[in-house]
């Protein structure tokens, strides 16, 4: 069995996770739902989705814990809700607030199943722990490690010597660099927020230190124990978290005597034009505004997996270009079965050398090459075929690609009466699906002579400038001058 081995922030090494059979934990830093996941927060999101399901297929899924939580009390929601509420929106603050993240997080899951992301195992909300955030509190001011302040808890730095390990920065750096907020009751500028009082109309929970709310670090702190307990294996997040806030993560849990995480694992940052993708810079574009111009969610996913994680990535048009027409190869793969083979090809065992390839620190970009250079049998009949295909699958799966639904559209127009050849276009291989619709149509009308719907896939298709031509024997469809791909968005 192959050794998973991640690299560790922590260690600068890449260190080995135990071998089977072993219960392994995740937590991964989730979204602050404020608004739509922009490009870069999918990052994160697809990378410890791959981890997850390597996990699941080395340990047996019933042995893996995978948490990502969701932020859903912050000042940037509050700062929404009161937005809108100055623009006139009925409500109270308080039901907006709500209103505000409930709709986010309905967005936020939206836009994952797009990209192919499975929910975790636990999607906690910061609101549902508030107790357990109060209980840490209160133990790291009786250790000392905090104290009360005008209505605030706030951490004492100076009391953790291993201040700063993970980032390997000094105090004097993080001070100079960093955005550490000066405030008269603060001990020291490094100290950070625990607990912090609440007006009547902001979100507030009773506490000994009044009606307030928790800082954004001790959220974490406190779920990642409460649903992984004290030590667990890995902990992820974008390397824009590393300081302050995991640093800071990990301050709060080892002054409660927890070991905490023992793998520290970082994604790097989704760049356009060679800058930070984020909300604060306005460089950003959501997910569901590159879904909506028509890109598939498996291109975004393949373009993010052909980059390893822990280099810097820029997208471009370039990549989904190169990436659509990979998603249409491998597909197409898959499309040579029949249907009913097709239906059977689930249970399969992935190829070792995908599996290998992402044991060597989640390498996707080796995998997917690994996967793309496996060759089908040469001899052993369709029991053969079948079995290599079923490989073919599983390995697909491993990465997050489910593409029987393309194939099997692919494979039913195979099938169909003399359809001999559907033309694959180069630069929109997603054509290729709608070909194979239009033929398989076709095909049931001339049995109920019944062509409405092959008329209306037709109309649908011109509207879209796509130029159609079927013979008896062939399917054509070409991207016309007026093309536009959004359209095909809705016809798929
Ligand atoms: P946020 O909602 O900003 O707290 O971010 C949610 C997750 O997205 C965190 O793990 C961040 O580190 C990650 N993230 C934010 N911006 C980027 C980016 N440009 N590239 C990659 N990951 C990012
Ligand atoms: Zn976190």
């Amino acid at each position: 069995m192959t050794e998973i081995r991640l690299w560790n922030t922590a260690t600068k090494r890449k260190d080995p996770l135990p071998a089977p059979p072993h219960r392994v934990g995740m937590y991964v830093c989730g979204p602050t739902v404020y608004d739509r996941a922009h490009l870069g927060n999918a990052r994160p999101a697809i990378v410890f989705d791959v981890l997850a399901r390597l996990l699941r297929h080395v340990y047996g899924a019933e042995n893996v814990t995978y948490v990502r939580n969701i932020t859903d009390v912050d000042d940037k929601i509050n700062a929404e809700a009161q937005r809108r509420k100055a623009a006139g929106a009925p409500g109270t603050l308080e039901e907006l607030i709500a209103e505000r993240a409930e709709e986010t997080i309905r967005w936020y899951h939206d836009d994952m199943a797009a990209l192919g992301v499975l929910p975790p195992d636990h999607e906690p909300r910061a609101t549902g722990y508030i107790a357990q955030m109060i209980a840490m509190i209160e133990g790291l001011i009786a250790r000392g490690h905090a104290y009360e302040a005008e209505g605030h808890v706030l951490f004492r730095v100076s009391s953790y010597t291993e201040y700063g390990a993970l980032s390997g920065r000094s105090v004097d750096d993080m001070i100079a660099g960093a955005r550490v907020e000066v405030a008269p009751y603060k001990e020291d500028p490094m100290d950070f927020v625990l607990w912090k009082p609440s007006d009547a109309d902001l979100p507030g929970w009773d506490s000994p230190w009044g009606r307030g709310r928790p800082g954004w670090h001790i959220e974490c702190s406190a779920m990642a124990q409460e649903l992984l307990g004290d030590s667990f294996d890995i902990h992820g997040g974008g390397i824009d978290l590393q300081f302050p806030h995991h640093e800071n993560e990990i301050a709060q849990s080892r002054c409660m005597g927890h070991p905490f995480a023992k793998i520290w694992m970082h994604n790097e940052m989704l760049q356009v034009e060679g800058k930070k993708m984020s909300k604060s810079l306005g460089n950003f574009f959501t997910v569901r505004d590159l879904l909506e111009q028509g890109v598939p969610g498996e291109v975004i996913r393949f373009v993010m997996l052909s980059t390893h994680y822990r280099k810097p990535m820029d997208w471009t048009r370039r990549k989904a270009h190169d990436a659509n027409v990979a998603i249409g190869k491998m597909a197409g793969a898959l499309g040579k079965l029949g249907e009913e083979a097709l239906c059977n090809l689930a249970g399969g065992e992935p190829f070792a050398s995908v599996v290998d390839a992402l044991s060597d620190d989640l390498n996707t970009h080796l995998a997917i090459a690994a996967l793309f250079a496996e060759e089908r049998p040469k001899g052993g009949g369709a029991k053969a075929m079948q079995e290599w295909l079923s490989a073919v699958y599983a390995s697909q799966l491993l990465l997050g690609f489910d593409l029987r639904s393309h194939a099997l559209a692919i494979a039913a127009a195979r099938q169909h009466d003399g359809i001999l050849s559907i033309v694959q276009h180069a630069e929109h291989p997603e054509l290729m699906y709608l070909a194979a619709r239009l033929t398989e149509l076709r095909a049931d009308a001339k049995v109920s002579k019944d062509f409405s719907l092959v008329d209306g896939l037709k109309q649908a298709l011109n509207e879209a400038g796509v130029s159609i031509q079927m013979s008896k024997t062939e399917v054509r469809l070409e991207p016309g001058p007026d093309f536009d791909p959004a359209k095909l968005e809705a016809l798929k």
